[in-house]
């Protein structure tokens, strides 16, 4: 009796205390042996039979045939090996089976609970927010200064699929603010330099790389996902990547930097919001608009937007506050000072309106 109560005590303080599994085995395993331990030499010692209550002492002090104890472990290691096995077959399976391979997303291991708990504390997010988060596939464009604090966040949120396409090496001219990057990593192509950072932070996600340009084949790429992060460096491949995220209906937040200021907005004409050509219609002649290369940019500046646009996916996904579809945020890191203007989605658009018959109603305010 006293040893069922241990079990049944230790189990209780498990779940009460949250204790890890470890602990909780250990301590079980602890309690088993001291009860075969105790039993074993003091049960042969007693005397058979006796009164009822005699029987319920011995029960009572002793803890009971210590041969119970042993059967009973002995059936535990048989069916802990059994269901190890049975995962084990099941993880072989997975791969060729994509319903099965569907159905682990939404179950959690202890360890990622562990290391989502501030996230599931909260809120906003919670539970079933982090689940969201795992099942989400989320492309971003560019492994550069804006990629390398969206992509190490999105990586440590615990973003399930993350994609990243880039063609560039990383420069020893890059490591002032592409944090993602490492000096010995120099020549190394970005996208793959960027795996092994995310990889590092989190072996819980999938990262696919793409060392590649974004091009107009890139489009079934971004159709393949719920959500596009543009941090590229060019107006061409911006305007590029809107077009593609227009006609495939994905929301693209698309973030931008030079020298001392930053601007991030949510793009996604299918909620109303406007799309990148409702808000910059015109692609500035080459050469009109400096790159960082030509203007130079503050080391911390693409941390700040980029972070941003991290956190907007994670709002995007997990359905938490108010994006910033509809609004475009200016930080000017010079001064300080951030500013958030409404944008409103433009009817004749070239990309999102254009007879679309889908007026700006509700869009910006
Ligand atoms: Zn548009």
């Amino acid at each position: 009796m006293i040893g069922l109560l241990g079990f049944g005590a230790i189990w209780g303080a498990a779940r009460f205390f949250r204790l890890p599994g470890w602990l909780f085995w250990t301590l079980t395993v602890q309690w088993w042996i001291i009860l075969v331990v105790m039993t074993l030499p003091r049960w042969e010692d007693l005397p058979e039979g006796g009164t009822t209550a005699e029987l319920v002492a011995r029960e009572t002090i002793v803890g009971g045939d210590p041969r119970a104890w042993l059967a009973l472990g002995f059936l535990t290691v048989v069916v802990l090996l059994y269901r190890g096995l049975l995962a084990r077959v099941r993880g072989l399976a997975r791969p060729t089976d994509p319903e099965a391979e569907a159905a682990p997303q939404a179950a959690f291991r202890p360890v990622e609970l562990q290391r989502y708990s501030r996230h599931i504390l909260l809120r906003e997010i919670g539970g079933p927010g982090q689940k969201r988060l795992k099942a989400a596939r989320v492309l971003v464009v560019g492994a550069g200064g804006l990629g390398s604090s969206a992509l190490l966040y999105l990586a440590g949120a615990g973003v399930g699929t993350i994609g990243v396409i880039d063609d560039d090496v990383v420069e020893g001219s890059n490591l002032q603010r592409q944090v993602i990057h490492t000096d010995a990593r120099i020549g190394v192509p970005k996208v793959f330099s960027a795996e092994i950072a995310m990889r590092a932070l989190n072996p819980f996600i999938e990262v696919r790389p793409y060392n590649r340009r974004f091009d107009e084949a890139s489009a079934a790429l971004v159709a393949d996902h719920d959500l596009v992060l543009d941090g590229s460096d060019s107006f061409a491949t911006r305007h590029l990547v809107n077009r593609a995220c227009v006609a495939a209906g994905v929301p693209l937040i698309s973030g931008a930097i030079t020298q001392w200021e930053g601007q991030v907005s949510l793009f996604h004409p299918a909620t109303g919001a406007p799309c990148y050509a409702c808000v910059f219609p015109v692609e500035p002649a080459p050469g009109l608009v400096p790159t960082c290369a030509e203007a130079g940019v503050a080391a911390p500046l693409p941390g700040i937007i980029g972070g941003v646009m991290a956190m907007e996916a994670v709002k995007w996904i997990t359905g938490a506050g108010e994006t910033l579809a509809g609004r475009l945020m200016i930080h000017d890191a010079l001064f300080a000072e951030t500013r958030v203007i409404a944008v409103k989605r433009r009817a004749e658009c070239a990309v999102c309106g254009g007879g679309a018959g889908q007026p700006a109603a509700g869009a910006g305010v």
